[in-house]
């Protein structure tokens, strides 16, 4: 416990990156190595400026979780010189509610045979809570890296200060957008104005010291303002377990966060069934501007396996990836007023299962599947 709280307070110092000035972003100029032929930055520009490939692809000792003893009480203070954006304006009407999916115009939902694309948007969540390592399944991203896809993480703010270079590579990847997922998965159907605003801030401020970081280095790197263009601001968030409450919608949509859900669960009952069945469910499940759960942590044991499997039977069925941003941009986010997994009431289990208003361990359920693990990596 006391390990880990040092641990915490020595990454806080580690990030004091001063704030780039804009006259630094415009003197320092893209390599030659960065830009595709298009003369585009390669979507991996920064990554690769700034980690070497074994470093990106991570080992097994990236999936190792477990817990931490009591559960942490730290918290993130913002890095000397790092401000917190301006949170967007509210969120209007027609988005507020929890999204389930995006209606798309016919073209583009595959009605016409061979006219418009069929997009999907894969989404992964980095939960963890106050007492557990949740671990990072680096398998899952190296393949949508091998294979040019774009996805939305929605990374807990406690998860981004446990595994900061992961969380940063995350940022940096241009196929990737990031979401907010609260501070320890707090369950905000039983939470307080107040808490709520605490779970979305704190997560904000880890990311805005991670994002510090990297423009940082990619300062030094001469890649400033390609950094730059990293979004600054998490406008999209996940609820933890799904769970909602007519507070907790009023509220993110007043910090203008756009609250994205899912119409498919990717790994549901994932003890129940082979990856080959999951694929399979997911494949039946799936349509145009459908939005699909899975976890980029290393909790849930099957994620890489179904999607070794269902990858190129997308591909072979003509849908593109797109990130959850760019699916709302193109169609007519379809809205629920309380949060499921896949049927109405299917989620509210969880307010007893997890204590501490969500933000603890056990899951009764899914007990630890490893050791404790050490509090630094
Ligand atoms: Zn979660």
């Amino acid at each position: 416990m006391r390990r880990l709280a040092a641990f915490c307070s020595m990454l806080v110092l580690c990030l004091a990156a001063p704030a780039l000035s804009a006259s630094a972003l415009a003197a320092s100029a893209l390599s030659a190595s960065a830009l595709a032929a298009s003369g585009k930055p390669r979507p991996d520009a920064l990554l690769s400026a700034l980690w070497t490939p074994r470093e990106l692809a991570g080992s097994e000792a990236d999936r190792v979780i477990g817990a931490v003893g009591e559960p942490d009480p730290g918290v993130p203070a913002l890095a000397p010189g790092v401000t917190l954006p301006e949170r967007p304006a509210a969120v209007p009407r027609a988005m507020q509610g929890a999204i389930r999916r995006v209606e798309l115009p016919a073209a583009a939902s595959g009605k016409e045979v061979g006219k418009g694309r069929k997009a999907i948007a894969l989404t992964f969540d980095l939960c963890e809570r106050a007492n557990n390592v949740a671990g990072y399944e680096n398998r899952v991203i190296n393949l949508l890296r091998e294979r040019n896809l774009r996805a939305t993480f929605f990374a807990g703010g406690k998860w981004m200060r446990s595994h900061p270079e992961k969380a940063m590579q995350l940022m940096a990847d241009a196929r990737f957008e990031m979401g907010n997922h609260a501070w320890t998965h707090g369950n905000l159907a039983l939470m307080t104005r107040e808490e709520i605003a605490s779970q979305m801030r704190l997560a904000e401020i880890q990311y805005a010291n991670l994002r510090a970081e990297l423009l940082r280095r990619a300062e030094a790197k001469g890649l400033g303002p390609l950094a730059a263009q990293r979004a600054g601001v998490l406008s999209v968030m996940r609820l933890p377990y799904g769970r909602s409450s007519e507070l907790a919608l009023d509220a993110l949509a007043a910090s203008g966060y756009v609250v994205i859900q899912w119409d498919v669960d990717g790994e549901g009952d994932e003890e129940l069934h082979t990856p080959e069945e999951l694929a399979a469910r997911a494949l039946r499940l799936l349509k145009p501007g459908s939005i699909m759960l899975m976890h980029a942590n290393a909790v849930p044991q099957k994620t890489f396996a179904i999607l070794r499997i269902l990858l190129p039977e997308l591909k072979k069925r003509g849908y593109e990836t797109v990130t959850v941003s760019e699916l709302l941009r193109r169609g007519r986010p379809q809205t629920v007023r309380e949060g499921y997994f896949t049927t109405p009431g299917d989620n509210l289990q969880y307010d007893a299962i997890f204590p501490g208003k969500g933000t603890l361990k056990p899951d009764p359920a899914r007990p630890f599947a490893t050791e404790p693990v050490p509090p630094a990596q």
